[in-house]
């Protein structure tokens, strides 16, 4: 391996032959619409939840995507369903709908290693 002179520290490393992608196939599968996310951030600058506690949609898009389910099923729990954020989509996501799926199939769906 080439030294660069400089690591990437383990948590932010991710480890491909760990990932779950199953939990992210299933939501696009039943909700095709978040296949056009940009991640512009403009349902996380909106969010009620955010603006009461430490919570990031933005950050669980990410969070699902890369498979990290341990943190996700925490964190998506302060989500609290109003649908605010799908008023500024500019593509038109139903993110409530996202949210939902995410909070029923993410036990199912967990890694051991995330
Ligand atoms: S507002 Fe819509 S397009 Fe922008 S990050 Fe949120 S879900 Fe994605
Ligand atoms: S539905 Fe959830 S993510 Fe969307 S604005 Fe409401 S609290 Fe935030």
């Amino acid at each position: 391996m080439k030294e660069f002179g400089y690591t990437i520290i383990k948590q932010r490393t991710i480890d491909y032959d760990q990932f779950n992608g199953r939990l992210l196939n299933e939501i696009l599968l039943m909700e095709p619409s978040f296949k056009v996310c940009l991640s512009c951030g403009g349902c996380t600058a909106t969010c009620s939840a955010g603006d009461l506690v430490n919570f990031n949609i933005r950050r669980m898009n990410l969070l699902l995507r890369r498979g990290e389910t341990a943190e996700l099923e925490s964190e998506i729990q302060k989500c609290m369903l109003c649908g605010k954020c799908m008023l500024v989509c500019p593509r038109g996501i139903n993110l409530r709908n996202v949210i939902m799926l995410i909070k029923k199939n993410i036990s199912r769906n967990k890694t051991t290693k995330y």
